[in-house]
């Protein structure tokens, strides 16, 4: 996937300000942060979309999801808590089409807020 930007990151051609790199999963910071940390953390198999995941992709999505409980903890931010989102197409607010999870927090993300 020439064009996609996830793609070059995980393939070291665009910078990225990475928190964990290892075998099938990446973990970097977001440009345009929505809070005092967000994190994305990204597969590097260029898939587009959440519709385009298999029963067979199981593995790597639980290992996105432990990869951003890892990160979190290491942020410090586990105990307080944080917000997970993948956003899927239009409708979701999805971007940038290489799946990719939200891991946002230290800020809290109730709403109404109080
Ligand atoms: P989404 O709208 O769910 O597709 O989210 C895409 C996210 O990627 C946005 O939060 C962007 O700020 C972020 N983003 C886009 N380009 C980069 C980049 N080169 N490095 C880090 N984050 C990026």
């Amino acid at each position: 996937m020439n064009d996609c930007i996830f793609c070059k990151i995980a393939g070291g051609t665009i910078p990225a300000t990475l928190l964990h790199d290892s075998e099938r999963v990446i973990a970097f910071r977001d440009l345009n942060p929505q809070g005092p940390q967000h994190v994305l953390v990204v597969p590097k198999r260029h898939i587009a979309t959440i519709n385009d995941l298999t029963p067979a992709d199981a593995a790597l999505t639980g290992e996105m999801v432990n990869v951003a409980r890892q990160v979190a903890a290491d942020l410090g931010i586990a105990e307080q808590g944080y917000r997970l989102v993948f956003n899927c197409n239009a409708d979701g607010g999805q971007s940038v089409y290489h799946i990719h999870l939200h891991l946002i927090g230290g800020r809290s993300m109730r709403w109404p807020p109080g």
